[in-house]
């Protein structure tokens, strides 16, 4: 009663798109990039993206070890004088967020000024942060 015509060129349907080959996109911010870290065909233009990329979210463990209140941006002026975020040891082998705290500059760090937060990277750029909950005792 019916026919099924299933034709199809496999040939011409990968023409072009060698450039893309070179210069990729990273999947998880969209920016353009020669080289970074891969899985398949996705390409990252940094391990934070990877990381963000592979686990869009803080981990149940992180969640919990943690509040909603957020440390808020940080400010930089002509990279000498501001605040950045400063952390120490691994991250999270799950979601790959970082304790880190508020730190004063003045070309080099001085001073914390705030308290510890969970810090998880959306790109390179961008940040979410969960503040740690003050251990009971
Ligand atoms: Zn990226
Ligand atoms: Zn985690």
């Amino acid at each position: 009663m019916f026919a099924v015509w299933n034709v199809q060129d496999a040939g011409s349907a990968r023409k072009g798109g060698s450039l893309s080959k070179i210069f990729g996109k990273c999947a998880n911010c969209g920016a353009t990039i020669l080289f970074g870290p891969s899985e398949g065909e996705h390409k990252f233009c940094s391990k934070k993206c990877y990381q963000f990329w592979k686990h869009p979210g803080y981990c149940e463990v992180c969640t919990q070890a943690t509040t909603d209140e957020s440390v808020g941006g940080t400010y930089t002026v002509n990279f000498v004088l501001g605040t950045r975020m400063m952390g120490f040891g691994a991250g999270c082998p799950t979601c790959g967020s970082r304790e880190m705290r508020k730190w004063l500059w003045v070309i080099l760090p001085l001073f914390p000024i705030s308290a510890r937060y969970r810090v998880l990277y959306q790109t390179s750029a961008t940040f979410f942060s969960r503040k740690i909950r003050q251990q009971p005792g």
